[in-house]
Order: C-alpha cells, then sequence, then structure tokens
C-alpha cells in the first residue's frame, strides 16, 4: 500500500495510513476559538437551533422508562421500519428494514464502514475536489487511494459521467458523492446524475452517495441517487439526521444498501460501535414519526440567512457562487491575493471571523472560504460588516 506520500516523515510507531491522514482543517479553527472573547463563527457545520422539544422529549422518556441496555446491532427494528417507510415516502425506494438499513453512530461511521467494507488495499475511489473532509481520509484509512476529480465554480462545482470516466482504472472500486455538497452547496441535476448513473451501469461500478443535506434545498430539485433506475442495487446511500433534525450531537445516521454490503458493514459495527445509543435512537425514531413542521421552518430560515450572506458577499466585492442546498456559502477570496488559510487566519485574528480555508476540502477549494450561514442574522450582518472592512483593506 502506498498511501504516504514521500515527502512526509513518518512518526515513529504510528502507522502509515495514521501517518498519511491530516487533522480536520474544519476542526483546527473551531478548536481555536474558545480562546478569544467576541469571535462570530460562520466555521462549523451545525444547526444553530436546538433540537425541536417532541424528539428531545422521547428520548427523556426513554430514559425514565429504563430503556438503557444495548439494541440491535443493526439498529431497533422499528427505527429501521420506520426509516424504510420514510425512504420510500420521501425518495420512492424500497429498502428491506431486515437486511438492507443500517443504524449509525452519524454518516461519519456509515462513511467509515462503507470504506472498510468495500475497499482493498490500493483500490481506488473516485471523488470530486473540493469535497467534504472526511471523504478522503476514509478512503486512506481503509487502504485505498482517493482519485480527486477537479471541480470549479464555472461548471457549478459538479463532476461530470465524463470526469469519471476518463479516470477509470482497473483499480477502480467505487465513486463516492456528496450533493448538496459541502463546502460548496452545489446541487447536482437529475440529468448529470443519471448520466453517471448510465456509466455505473456499463462499467458495473458501486455509488456512494452522502445525502445527509438532502432536506436542505433552496430552489433546486434534489434527487436521491439510488432512486434512479437500476441504481438502488449498487449504490451505498448514506443519510442521517444531524443536519435536517437539528441532531448533530446525538449522532444518527444511516447507510442503505444491497444486502451483501450492508452484511460487511454490519460486521465491521458489531467490533466497533456495537450499537448507536439508545436513546440517540429513540429519538431519531420520534424525529422520523412527529410532525415534519419544524423542518420546512428551519430551511426557509436558512433560505433567508443564505440569501442575505451571498448578496452580502457580492456587496463587499467577493465574488460569491450561488448555493442551492446545504447551509453553506463559498465566497471566493482571490482578489484579495491571500492563500484561503492566510486569510482566515488573518480574519480571525483582526476581524475575529471565523471562517473555514476552501484549502481544507482539496486543492481546488484554495481561493475560497467556506462560510455557514447556519447562525443567526445579526451574526451574519455584523460578520459581513467586519469582512467588508477586511477586504476592502486587503483587496489588490
Ligand atoms: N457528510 C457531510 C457532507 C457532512 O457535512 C457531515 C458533517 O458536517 C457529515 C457527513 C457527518 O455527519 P454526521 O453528523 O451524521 O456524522
Amino acid at each position: 500500500m502506498k498511501t504516504q506520500p514521500k515527502t512526509q516523515k513518518r512518526i515513529q510507531h504510528i502507522s502509515l495510513r495514521a501517518n498519511a491522514i491530516q487533522p480536520s482543517g474544519i476542526r483546527k479553527f473551531f478548536d481555536l476559538l474558545s480562546s478569544i472573547d467576541g469571535v462570530i463563527s460562520l466555521g462549523v457545520g451545525e444547526p444553530d437551533y436546538t433540537t425541536p422539544w417532541h424528539i428531545r422529549e422521547s428520548a427523556i422518556e426513554s430514559i425514565e422508562k429504563g430503556q438503557t441496555m444495548y439494541t440491535s446491532n443493526s439498529g431497533m427494528p422499528e427505527l429501521r421500519r420506520e426509516l424504510a417507510r420514510h425512504l420510500k415516502n420521501e425518495f420512492a425506494v424500497d429498502y428491506d428494514p431486515t437486511d438492507e438499513l443500517l443504524i449509525t453512530v452519524g454518516v461519519s461511521e456509515a462513511l467509515d464502514l462503507t470504506m472498510r467494507a468495500l475497499i482493498d488495499p490500493g483500490d481506488e475511489v473516485i471523488l470530486p475536489d473540493p469535497s467534504y473532509v472526511a471523504y478522503s481520509s476514509c478512503v486512506i484509512l481503509a487502504g485505498g487511494k482517493p482519485v480527486h476529480i477537479p471541480t470549479y465554480e464555472a461548471n457549478n462545482f459538479e463532476i461530470t459521467a465524463k470526469d469519471i470516466e476518463e479516470r477509470l482504472t482497473p483499480k477502480t472500486r467505487a465513486i463516492l458523492i456528496g450533493y448538496p455538497s459541502n463546502p460548496t452547496g452545489a446541487v447536482m441535476s437529475r440529468k448529470k446524475l443519471a448520466d453517471i448513473a448510465a456509466l455505473a451501469i456499463k462499467h458495473d461500478l458501486t455509488v456512494v452517495s452522502d445525502e445527509i443535506y438532502s432536506k436542505l434545498i433552496y430552489g433546486a430539485e434534489f434527487t436521491c441517487f439510488a432512486s434512479l433506475p437500476g441504481m438502488k442495487e449498487r449504490t451505498v446511500f448514506l443519510g442521517g439526521f444531524s443536519k435536517a433534525y437539528a441532531m448533530t450531537g446525538w449522532r444518527v445516521g444511516y447507510a442503505a444498501a444491497p444486502k451483501e454490503i450492508i452484511a460487511a458493514m454490519h460486521k465491521v459495527h458489531q467490533y466497533t460501535m456495537m450499537c448507536v445509543p439508545t436513546m440517540s435512537q429513540m429519538a431519531a425514531l420520534e424525529a422520523l414519526k412527529g410532525e415534519q413542521d419544524s423542518i420546512a421552518e428551519m430551511v426557509e430560515d436558512y433560505n433567508r440567512r443564505r440569501q442575505v450572506m451571498v448578496k452580502g458577499f457580492r456587496d463587499i466585492g467577493l465574488n460569491c457562487f450561488e448555493p442551492r442546498g446545504a447551509f453553506y456559502a463559498f465566497p471566493s477570496i482571490r482578489c484579495t491575493g491571500m492563500t484561503s488559510e492566510e486569510f482566515a487566519e488573518k480574519l480571525l485574528s483582526e476581524e475575529k471571523i471565523a471562517v473555514v480555508p476552501g484549502s481544507a476540502f482539496g486543492k481546488c477549494g484554495e481561493g475560497y472560504v467556506r462560510c455557514c450561514y447556519a447562525t443567526s442574522l445579526a451574526d451574519i450582518e455584523e460578520a459581513l460588516k467586519r469582512m467588508g472592512r477586511f477586504v476592502k483593506k486587503y483587496k489588490k
């Protein structure tokens, strides 16, 4: 296995795989914040809402009833049944709750399990650049090799079937996509996803689709990849509760996939997590069964903030791609002549605004910063004021 870049010195006693990955570029800034007063954070991608009360209440009730034991390793049967119903209603895909669904510790665990279940040393996984920080690292930790497809603002940060086809080798094991995208907010059109589906059939490929932001869409059409004709049997569909239900701290997600893949993921899950905390599963069950109005309210609110932030960036002279999903804006900071890391560091020290350098998400993220708008309008407006001052000072 050759995942260790030649220039990187190996740390003694640390495995090549652990040595080959970098600490998360998102967390680096997050951890700095607690030591500085008055910082406005546009850094971490987390709803600023508290989990709706009826969801919290169901977890409290489960504790009061003494439901404190392990559950089935696959996840509580009632939760899997409800999830199957939900996936059918929302996306018209039929999953068998007994052997095609696995409840995981967030999409984070589901991603790790997927890679460990699919990849042998040296296998290649094709994925977009920029993309979510965990994608490449999970591939490397599983012994695989990430193969990046550069994406650009001019092309809506989308990948095409042609991009993928050009990178296929006998070692290609899977394609990993995540739309709506973190960090760009791009949403892939149904047509382009259908082209990828046709390619997957032609070359007998597995597609891993991270759809954690499926509910956070603004004026665009969301397409569930597994719902495309012929795709359910070759897709590992990852979803979760963190973003849509403001449940980041509960750590619940799921994988839906053909039963052979779920069985392999289940084995790894059994020996590592065993099961998701029981009270979190009870909360997730209530999230699916209970009223869904709070989601629509949150989405409406995020949309308002999205519009303010994007317009605000453009008004202060930063070119800003129009995000159609998730809760991130990805303005270009090239006009300052700084790298995205320099920009983020200076902005934090001079104006106390935390953003994430685009380079944390891959080479094509250089020249951009990721700003999360899941924060109050008042903070967004103050952040724009401070960033306006900063950009005026450094604009070339
Ligand atoms: N996938 C994407 C694209 C994300 O942005 C995140 C979190 O920010 C995750 C997965 C992890 O989500 P979870 O909280 O379900 O582990």
